[in-house]
């Protein structure tokens, strides 16, 4: 890790690329050993077809993106630094159609194309663990580093919240991805519509995700109109379904313990 600490209260950390992506590694095989995977070979089939055709209109560096599933219930998705990204099953149960995946999955993409995680690190490196951190930092480059800080962020949970400004942003790049890629921007907002809905319905099932972005009204608001400008593109699939139909039939997805 390339650290460059300029004068008082200003520091900046360069990250470099292969920085983030063994960081994201070490935090992937953690996420591993925590969390239960759902390994149905034709869901993960599906999800990282959709997966690779949204990363080849991804900004940015090439990253060594990956999509894994979550056996969950609650409407979630996470990305970890440089690559790799989760997406609870009950995503697709909630969905309607593979637009809505499609649009949290570019989301995520978006999240580590834009590299929100690089400044992440920086900034929770600065204020929560301050010099002793960075010196061991320092001291300790490469994988022995990578790994301490990788299990330090998981366990507070850092790798989970971006700013407003970062979901705005991903909000916004994630949209463009989706369009490139061929799929309909209104997926995105209907998805949000759903989680809308489902907040009044089962608060518990949308918990995690509003503890980690912003309320979908504002996003609502915000991509409605970019997205009624320009219409078009895949809105579902008969495959989509036949997922659908196939995860019913499979006892469902666990709750997530609560932390
Ligand atoms: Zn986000």
């Amino acid at each position: 890790m390339k650290l460059l600490a300029v004068t008082g209260l200003l520091a900046i950390t360069l990250v470099s690329v292969e920085d983030e992506i063994a960081i994201g590694r070490q935090a992937n095989a953690q996420v591993q050993k925590q969390v239960p995977a759902f390994s149905d070979a034709q869901t993960l089939n599906y999800l990282r077809g959709i997966g690779q055709r949204l990363v080849r209109h991804a900004p940015g560096p090439k990253y060594p993106y990956s999509f894994s599933a979550a056996d969950y219930r609650e409407i979630n998705a996470f990305a970890l630094p440089g690559g790799p990204i989760w997406i609870h099953r009950g995503v697709l149960h909630k969905a309607t159609s593979e637009s809505q995946v499609a649009g949290v999955m570019a989301h995520e993409i978006a999240h580590i194309a834009q590299r929100h995680a690089a400044a992440q690190l920086t900034n929770a490196t600065l204020t929560n663990w301050g010099l002793t951190l960075l010196g061991s930092v320092l001291g300790n480059s490469g994988g022995a580093g990578a790994a301490q800080i990788a299990a330090g962020f998981l366990a507070n949970g850092v790798f989970l919240k971006f700013s407003r400004d970062d979901e705005r942003e991903a909000d916004r790049v994630g949209l463009d991805i989706m369009r490139r890629a061929g799929w309909d921007g209104r997926g995105m907002v209907d998805l949000f519509d759903i989680l809308r809905r489902e907040s009044a319905r089962d608060p518990g099932s949308v918990e995690v995700f509003f503890s980690s972005h912003p309320p979908p009204q504002d996003r609502i608001a915000r991509l409605q109109a970019e997205v009624s400008r320009r219409p078009g593109g895949t809105r579902d699939t008969k495959q989509f379904q036949q997922i659908k139909a196939r995860l019913v039939k499979m006892p469902p997805p666990r709750a997530m313990p609560r932390q």
